[in-house]
């Protein structure tokens, strides 16, 4: 056992998914031995800047800084007619990443899972379905994996977003099962450019 102090903090690294016991105890002595007193006060900055100012978008469900609505909603040059929606937020940093999406996003926050008991109503849809519905949308892109899950997202999206404006599938070049943020940029470019109305 270690003092009671390093248990603590590596029990707070543990809790990072993806991390186990003995990452989460060399994580902690990196901190403990090789950080000086500034690289310890960034740190704890950090963590304490994240936790009082970032937000999620009340539109998009992206993170904002300090405001209720993000960068890119609030963009006069972004096309606010046409939404792509994504799983996760990480997908909206890969297609920023690639540049060449001009309009604006929709994250879920996951992907519909009866198997791990995550529905619609587990997800950020009524707010899209709200979306659509009152701002005389051209395209609803869907861009979620193309995975199990994912495929369900979004034959479900298309059911309750069709009556309302252009529902499209973005074309897989990327191996079924793959998560979008795992892509390479040409390959991202191409799912979106070779887009299929469903
Ligand atoms: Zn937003």
């Amino acid at each position: 056992m270690y003092p009671k102090k390093i248990e603590d903090l590596i029990h707070s690294f543990s809790m990072l998914s993806g991390v186990g016991k003995r990452s989460a105890e060399r994580y902690a002595f990196n901190v403990i031995n090789k950080f000086s007193d500034e690289q310890l006060d960034e740190f704890i900055n950090s963590l304490i800047k994240v936790k009082e100012g970032i937000k999620k978008c009340s539109i998009c469900g992206f993170y904002t800084e300090d405001k209720d609505i993000c960068d890119i909603c609030s963009n006069p040059l972004r096309d606010s007619k046409t939404i792509l929606v994504v799983e996760n937020v990480k997908d909206v940093i890969a297609f920023e990443r690639v540049g060449s999406f001009k309009g604006v996003y929709h994250v879920l926050n996951g992907s519909i899972s009866p198997i791990n008991g995550i529905g619609p109503d587990e997800l950020n849809i009524e707010s899209l379905k709200e979306r659509v519905k009152n701002g005389s949308i051209n395209e609803v892109i869907v861009a979620t994996s193309a995975t199990v899950e994912g495929e369900a997202t979004a034959l479900y999206l298309k059911r309750i977003l069709e009556d309302f404006t252009t529902v499209s599938r973005i074309a897989y070049g990327m191996p079924v099962g793959s998560s979008i943020e795992y892509n390479d940029e040409t390959t991202i470019l191409k799912a979106l450019e070779g887009r299929k109305k469903y």
